[in-house]
């Protein structure tokens, strides 16, 4: 008995860390339009983006029908917008990423781009709207050249080399011997996390989505890999509809807004600098965090 079971949890271990990576990787392996509990509706359209406004209306959602994780969230960012979600681990940020890809369906209210329900549209199409920047960007055993390429068939050397060269990783690439012709991944050469984000931007830039999801490292990377970052990032967040997943607030400063999430539900909303007047929750997580860089 002991000899089966073992195998099976095994296995179930194994499906649950595929999914989950799954939604890390965005749809960059196109497996997301496989998402297993999710079929596109008969004859639905393909999104129509105008600006890539993005708006939850009242969104719940559980995992399991006996608990909910999102208990009624409604926010909107605007065109051109930038949206950081902070708040403590396991308060939904990462959910709402994952119900934006419509990897999962809301169990109540809705999730609309440009005034469509997700719902209502070929996966496909909502895909390719949204780019995302994953804490881990996975490599192919490939050359640097064509993990950046993978952003978008049919894409040129110079398109990726423009794309390289605004997410910061160009220079890299070419003090390298072999260049863009490198081999990276598991049998090549070993990117640091910083690199890796930076093949993740470029990548995205490639594909030039109107809406990107940025789920930042929780990892802390150093002060001048971290800043090269988030300029790579800031360039590749205008003129399109931004949501920052924060799992630390030295990115969130500059956000249009700072919605603060605590337990599935939405406690404070504002800019840093209201917040920070506001003396709440993100004042204090705030607080903490300068004197815990400080120290
Ligand atoms: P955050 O990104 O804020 O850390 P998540 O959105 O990842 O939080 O998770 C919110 C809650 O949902 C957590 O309690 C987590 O354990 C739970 N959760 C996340 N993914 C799954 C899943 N695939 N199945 C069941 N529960 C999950």
């Amino acid at each position: 008995m002991i000899q089966i079971t073992m195998p099976l949890n095994f296995l179930g271990t194994v499906y649950r860390e595929i999914r989950q990576s799954l939604v890390d990787m965005g749809e960059m392996f196109g497996l997301l339009d496989q998402a297993p509990d999710v079929t596109d509706a008969a004859e639905a359209p393909a999104l129509k983006v105008t600006g890539g406004k993005v708006e939850l209306r009242d969104v719940h959602f559980g995992y399991d029908a006996d608990r909910e994780i999102l208990k009624g969230i409604s926010l909107t960012a605007e065109p051109g917008q930038t949206v950081a979600i902070v708040g403590p681990t396991g308060s939904g940020k990462s959910t709402i990423g994952r119900l934006l890809f419509r990897f999962y369906d809301v169990s109540q209210g809705a999730l609309l781009i440009d005034g469509q329900d997700i719902r209502g549209v070929t996966q496909s199409s909502l895909h390719k709207a949204i780019g995302v920047v994953p804490q881990d960007t996975v490599l192919f055993n490939d050359t640097i050249g064509y993990n950046i390429a993978y952003g978008r068939d049919g894409a040129s050397m110079d398109d990726v080399i423009e794309a390289a060269r605004a997410a910061s990783i160009h220079d890299f690439i070419t003090s390298l011997p072999l260049g863009y012709d490198t081999t990276v991944g598991e049998r090549g050469l070993k990117l640091s996390g910083g690199e890796k984000q930076r093949v993740g931007i470029a990548r995205t830039l490639l594909k030039d989505p109107p809406i990107l999801l940025l789920d930042e490292a929780t990892s802390a990377l150093d002060t001048a890999t971290e800043r090269d970052i988030q300029g790579a990032l800031a360039r590749a967040g205008q003129g399109r509809t931004v949501l920052i997943i924060a799992h630390r607030l030295s990115t969130v400063a500059d956000a249009d807004r700072i919605v603060v999430l605590e337990d599935g539900r939405i406690i404070e909303d504002g800019t840093h600098s209201d917040l920070l007047e506001a003396g709440g929750r993100y004042a204090g997580l705030w607080r903490r965090q300068q004197s815990d860089e400080a120290a």
